[in-house]
């Protein structure tokens, strides 16, 4: 006797051939919660197995498919499935999100379209609205002078006239995707936060792109990989081109001021890196860092870099010992290194001292992107200036 009211998704399903009222008492056996023992027991020629549940039938419904067709419903299982499922048998639609019935398909496509739409009008009255007027270059400070030309020749692609972040985010860390070098994440998103690092108005839409924050605003969530960047810089009002700016800032020339500006940079940079390197590698304890910078302005006033390291050498060295002998905290660890390194700053300076003091060249110490380029293109040096204090250096510049 046929079925008319049930539809198996598996043709070896032991109902099929059973009859309608039985299929429908074992339905409500198992929906009651009855156990399937039970069910076997009570129905000993029907070959059911413990997957009961696998071959319970779906059964109509009242409700109508888009497709015209009744709609069928399975009722929940016990463990696994703990939903309800609807199917429709004509043309497959199944209620699911991802459903691949036609008239799904087409809706999902026309959907998709309507918020690509809607995207381009938020995202072109968001654009004009946000990058509506040039930089000029001349308010960039020299640091972002030489931050700019670093990012421009580490990441811009001459051939596609475009910057080349591709798989770079701006997400900190996210381990598997490759990331900007921290140092350079720093400076690109500062360039992102003052328009000076722009989209390129034709994105192409997904749908990571559309989105709206908290106040109902239109915040479209760029990423350097999910749109093409450009600079957003002008000289006397007429906007440059990324070669043109990167002409510019290579060829530019900088004052004795500036570069002494530049060179201390370069110089505390060098004196942090190389106290970090030793707390990391002998003295396992934190340093305090307005302690360090306030070191590195007393050594910069009177040491070169080499007979710098050698203080600090004898610094580290000494505070260890204390640290063992005293069991100190880390906290007077810091001052007794700081005390120390400001007495030894003002006793190696004295003319009876001086030469006693060696230079010292400790370690390979890493050097930022910043450094490198300001010792190797705007002091084009890299070895000289390590042995000299800024009283020569003056001299120089
Ligand atoms: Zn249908
Ligand atoms: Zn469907």
């Amino acid at each position: 006797m046929a079925q008319e009211r049930f539809y198996y998704s598996s043709k070896s399903s032991p109902l099929i051939s059973a009859d309608e009222s039985i299929v429908n008492q074992i339905l409500t056996m198992y929906e009651d919660g009855t156990s399937v023992g039970l069910i076997k027991e009570t129905f000993p020629d029907i070959k059911i197995n413990n997957n009961l549940y696998m071959f319970l039938p779906y059964v109509i419904t009242d409700d109508i498919c888009d497709c015209g067709k009744p709609l069928y419903r399975k009722t929940k299982g016990r463990t696994s499935f703990a939903a309800e499922l609807i199917y429709c048998p004509a043309c497959r639609h199944d209620e699911t999100p991802d459903c691949l019935c036609k008239t799904c398909i087409l809706k999902r496509k026309n959907e998709l379209e309507a918020r690509k739409m809607h995207f381009y009008k938020t995202w072109d009255s968001y654009y004009d609205n946000t990058y509506n007027s040039d930089i000029e270059l001349s308010n960039l400070s020299i640091y972002e002078e030489v931050q700019l030309v670093i990012l421009i020749h580490e990441y811009f692609n001459k051939e596609s006239k475009s910057f080349n972040f591709i798989n770079a985010r701006l997400i900190e860390v996210n381990f598997g995707v490759r990331q900007l070098p921290t140092e350079i994440f720093k400076f690109t998103k500062a360039f992102i936060d003052k328009k000076i690092l722009i989209p390129e108005k034709e994105v192409e839409y997904s749908t990571s792109l559309d989105h709206y924050g908290d106040l109902g605003l239109f915040q479209p969530q760029l990423t350097l990989a999910n749109c093409q960047w450009t600079l957003n810089l002008a000289k006397d009002g007429t906007t440059l081109t990324v070669g043109e700016i990167f002409n510019y800032l290579v060829k530019k020339d900088y004052t004795a001021a500036q570069r002494e500006i530049f060179w201390k940079e370069c110089y505390q940079e060098s004196i942090i890196n190389y106290f970090e390197y030793s707390t990391r590698n002998y003295a396992n304890f934190d340093l305090i860092k307005q302690n360090l910078e306030l070191i590195a302005d007393e050594l910069f006033n009177h040491y070169s870099l080499s007979k710098a390291y050698r203080l600090i050498y004898y610094g580290i060295q000494r505070t260890l010992t204390h640290k063992a002998k005293y069991s100190t905290t880390i906290k007077s660890a810091n001052s007794y290194l700081r005390n120390l390194m400001l007495s030894n700053i003002e006793k190696y300076n004295l003319p009876e001292h001086k030469p006693n003091l060696k230079d010292f060249n400790p370690v390979e110490l890493s050097e930022s992107y910043f450094t490198h380029y300001i010792k190797r293109y705007i002091l084009r040096s890299n070895q000289e200036y390590f042995y000299y204090n800024l009283a020569d250096i003056r001299h120089k510049f």
